[in-house]
């Protein structure tokens, strides 16, 4: 009579949600679960525009996997997950496989490049702790370099973030309030510096608030920042982007920030996919695998009221993860009634650098000071619903006013 076997796949919003959850429901007692993560720990995603800038330091988005899960009930398998093998129930890793009963699927997303020549070999992605940490880097090594060269290159100091979607915005506020730091610190004039924020549609953060988007440009228009927009990028070179037009801004560091997919092992694992991501039924199964679940960046679920995927969130991720772990509690308890998932948006806020962000909750708009604050609370929030106030005094965000 041998346990079933469930296996998570990443460490993420949705994956360590699940995994904690299972672990705080017993069913630990009832299962053999494995955490499986590519690193032995678990960063926010969220948070990442703010290292990259160099305005915190990575390490306050990350912790140790073993501080939050206790692995003598979840086992944790620090490995890259390559392939998901549904006929013979098995995953592959780099460096070894595992069997599963239940699998949860939660390896998040990758950079959607719209196949635009360039961006893999030219360009960095806001993704990841090691992705992230290479930013800030080549971003004071463009500084360090500017002054020591005889002949001046102005394109060290062109700094270019394809697409003004959400993430797009996060980072060019906190790279407008560091830039000014880096002046500074390596004898710089603040107007050799030119941050472009580069967006194809035909406004800064399409279809969010007018009034919050307006608020958000003029911000950081005031710290410098030019906005091209209507102005799709068709390339990226050694030498920077190319325009929609025939124009070209010269820059060694491109930013790009122009959406996501799903990640590439879905694809590879030979599931139907929509922009990489896996259309799940109402309660979070694969369609045609009653034993996959699909969570967070990987699954894509539908708005009805307007016949739209829902953009790909953490709020989701978390909500999502936490029907998972129902779901998976009601088959180990041989029920096959599962539970809908029903998401409950509460709202958007997006931070502009320093004590500035816009938010929309319910119909309320939110700006400046308040809107930061709410997003602090909202980060603290996370924490708590993961590792309770022990995590929050250590991790959480404090500096509110
Ligand atoms: P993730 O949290 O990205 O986690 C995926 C995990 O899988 C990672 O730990 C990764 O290491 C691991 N992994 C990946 N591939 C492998 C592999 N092959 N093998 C093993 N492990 C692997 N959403 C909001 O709701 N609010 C916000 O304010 C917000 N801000 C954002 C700011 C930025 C800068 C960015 C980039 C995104 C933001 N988002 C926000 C979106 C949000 O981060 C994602 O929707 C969320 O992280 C998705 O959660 P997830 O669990 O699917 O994936
Ligand atoms: P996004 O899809 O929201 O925005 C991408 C932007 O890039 C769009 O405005 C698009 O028009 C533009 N674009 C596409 N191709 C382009 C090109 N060739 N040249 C110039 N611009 C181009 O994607 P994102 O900002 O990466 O966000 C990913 C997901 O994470 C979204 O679901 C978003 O809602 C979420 N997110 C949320 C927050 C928050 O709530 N604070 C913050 C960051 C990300």
């Amino acid at each position: 009579n041998k346990k079933p076997k469930i296996v998570i796949l990443g460490a993420g919003y949705g994956g360590m949600m699940t995994a904690s959850r299972l672990q705080k429901a017993n069913a630990y007692q009832d299962a053999e679960i494995t955490l499986v993560n590519k690193h032995n720990y678990h960063y926010q995603t969220t948070w990442l525009h703010e290292p990259a800038a160099g305005t915190l330091h990575h390490d306050r988005t990350r912790m140790l996997i073993d501080s939050v899960i206790d692995t003598n009930k979840i086992n944790f398998v620090k490995d890259a997950v390559s392939e998901i093998k549904t006929d013979e129930k098995k995953v592959i890793l780099e460096n070894g496989e595992l069997e599963y009963d239940y699998l949860v699927v939660g390896l998040g997303s990758e950079p959607e490049t719209f196949g635009i020549p360039g961006v893999n070999e030219h360009a960095f992605s806001i993704r990841s702790v090691n992705s992230v940490r290479l930013i800030r880097e080549h971003i004071e090594y463009m500084f360090a370099n500017y002054n020591k060269e005889e002949e001046k290159h102005d394109d060290y100091l062109h700094f270019v973030v394809a697409g003004a979607g959400f993430t797009g915005i996060e980072f060019v506020g906190e790279l407008s309030e560091r830039v000014p730091e880096l002046c500074a610190e390596y004898d710089i004039a603040r107007e050799k510096v030119k941050i472009y924020s580069v967006e194809a549609a035909p406004t800064a953060l399409p279809g969010f608030d007018e009034d919050l988007v307006t608020y958000a440009m003029n911000l950081l228009e005031d710290r410098g920042v030019e906005f091209l927009i209507n102005t799709p990028i068709e390339e990226v070179t050694a030498e920077g982007v190319k325009l929609k037009g025939g124009e070209e801004i010269k820059s060694r560091t491109v930013v790009w920030t122009t959406g996501v997919r799903g990640s590439s092992i879905l694809d590879k694992s030979g599931f139907e996919t929509m922009r990489g991501r896996i259309k799940v039924e109402k309660d979070l199964r694969a369609p045609g695998h009653d034993d996959i679940f699909v969570i967070g960046d990987c699954a894509l679920i539908i708005n009805e009221e307007i016949n739209r995927p829902y953009p790909p969130t953490a709020q989701i991720a978390i909500q999502q993860a936490l029907t998972c772990a129902k779901n998976l509690k009601a088959l180990l308890a041989g029920s096959e009634k599962l539970q809908e998932f029903k998401p409950d948006i509460k709202g958007t806020v997006a931070s502009l650098g320093g004590k500035e962000a816009i938010g929309l909750v319910g119909s309320k708009k939110l700006f400046g000071t308040t809107a930061s604050a709410m997003k602090k609370v909202i980060d603290n929030k996370y924490l708590y619903q993961l590792g309770g106030m022990p995590l929050v005094l250590k991790k959480g965000k404090f500096n509110v006013f």
